[in-house]
């Protein structure tokens, strides 16, 4: 489960998120849409806490942590909620110089210790799953987008985080390659993977979330059953904008 009660963050004095509520329930995936600047980015960076919220309360499983203006929150807790989250971006961000299959044992073996033996061998498996086991030995430069991303999703999966947070994960890619994206991470979905994730993607959205919310300004306008919130927008924000999306 991820729960943001709250949440506000400013940069140097201008408050981007005005205290944004979003509940992901455990197992299930949660869309963020909205125009470019809403806050989308910011607010899943809040959750990884690559930036600290500055007022609200994050829960991530058994962690909770309170934010207070002025206060930074403990280290310790800090990388508790961090060990918890994936994180995938819109351009993949591989290490160019290392393999398909290095770059998703890197952290095990520099974060987690792991033996190069242990590590290669789940990450083979996690390659596996995203339809690229034959492509181990392969460099970044040599990977179609879509393969990539699948790479950088098999990377972020290798910890064995609690939730999975994504920034725009197909945006950088063309139809065809963005719905090999789509079918990992609705396998993903499927398998009671908790996800919160940005996107301009309605296909994305609609096809893996179960919820969406509709965020503009920095505040949450709608958040409802993704099938409900496309076909029937109640707010004429939500509607302008829906009408925008492909
Ligand atoms: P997009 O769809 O373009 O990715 P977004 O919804 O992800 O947009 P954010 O990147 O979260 O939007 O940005 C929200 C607001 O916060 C914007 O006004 C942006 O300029 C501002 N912002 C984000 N990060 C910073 C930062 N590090 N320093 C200053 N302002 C920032
Ligand atoms: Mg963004």
């Amino acid at each position: 489960m991820i729960e943001l009660r709250g949440i506000r963050k400013s940069f140097a004095g201008n408050e981007v998120l005005h205290g944004v509520d979003v509940v992901v329930p455990e197992g299930q995936v949660t869309a963020l849409i909205g125009p470019s600047g809403s806050g989308k980015s910011t607010l899943l960076r809040c959750v990884n806490l690559l930036d600290a919220p500055d007022a609200g309360r994050l829960t991530l499983g058994e962690e909770s942590l309170e934010f207070q203006p002025g206060r930074p929150p403990a280290r310790a807790a800090v990388q508790r909620i961090r060990q918890q989250t994936g994180m995938v971006f819109q351009n993949f961000q591989l290490f160019p110089h290392r393999t398909a299959v290095q770059n998703v044992m890197e952290g095990l073996v520099t974060v987690k210790g792991w033996s190069r033996e242990r590590a290669r061998e789940r990450a083979l498996g996690l390659l596996d799953k995203v339809g690229l086991r034959e492509k181990a030995d392969a460099w970044p430069s040599s990977l179609s987008g879509g393969q990539q991303q699948r790479v950088a999703i098999a990377r972020a999966l290798a910890p064995e985080p609690r939730v999975l947070l994504c920034d725009e994960p197909t945006s950088a890619l063309d139809p065809g390659l963005a719905a090999e994206v789509v079918a990992v991470l609705a396998d993903l979905a499927a398998e009671g993977m908790t996800m919160l994730m940005a996107t301009h993607d309605l296909r994305l959205a609609a096809q893996v979330a179960r919820q969406t919310v509709f965020l503009q300004d920095g505040a949450v306008v709608e958040a409802r059953p993704s099938a409900e919130l496309f076909r029937n927008p109640q707010d004429p924000r939500t509607q302008r904008f829906v009408a925008t999306l492909k």
